[in-house]
């Protein structure tokens, strides 16, 4: 059965608030799940949301976008997953060019913590019980994101 949370957000801080306690939660000792999909219009911030997702995740490296390279993978240290894979689909022309850097393999490992920006891009390919996160921009600073698992 799905399920959907709604929070507004009035400013980044907020975001990376949410988006910390996001992380300590799907960290806590029986994970959920291991894909998030993060979607939204540029600037509604899927990036945003990246960075206080790690800081939950008690990591040093700042995130920032992985649009040119398509994704970055980190060492987690402290935690029941293994790595974190930081995917952007935004300039993805296929899904052919994902499976050639061997992303099967790594969405099969559930030790791998795979959080992708623009997810709804490749989202037949992405397993049943990924987590969707929607964005949308209701004002200037003004967020809505809704967590559907
Ligand atoms: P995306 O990755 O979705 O393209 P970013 O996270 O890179 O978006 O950018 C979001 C931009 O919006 C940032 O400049 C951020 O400071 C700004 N912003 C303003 N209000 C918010 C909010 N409530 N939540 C997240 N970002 C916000
Ligand atoms: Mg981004």
């Amino acid at each position: 059965m799905e399920r959907s949370t709604t929070i507004i957000t009035q400013n980044e801080r907020e975001t990376r608030r949410i988006a910390n306690a996001f992380a300590e939660e799907l960290a806590a000792e029986k994970p959920v799940c291991h894909v998030v999909s993060l979607e939204g219009e540029l600037g509604a911030g899927k990036t945003t949301f990246m960075k206080g997702f790690a800081e939950g995740l008690h990591m040093k490296e700042t995130m920032t976008s992985p649009t040119f390279i398509i994704f970055r993978v980190f060492d987690l240290a402290r935690s029941v997953f293994k790595r974190l894979y930081h995917v952007d689909c935004y300039r993805l022309e296929s899904y052919e060019d994902l499976r050639a850097l061997g992303f099967e393999d790594i969405l099969n490992d559930p030790k791998n913590l795979v959080v992708i920006e623009w997810g709804n891009m490749i989202r037949e390919h992405l397993p049943q019980n990924t987590v969707h996160i929607a964005f949308d921009v209701l004002a200037h600073h003004a967020r809505r994101i809704t967590i559907t698992s």
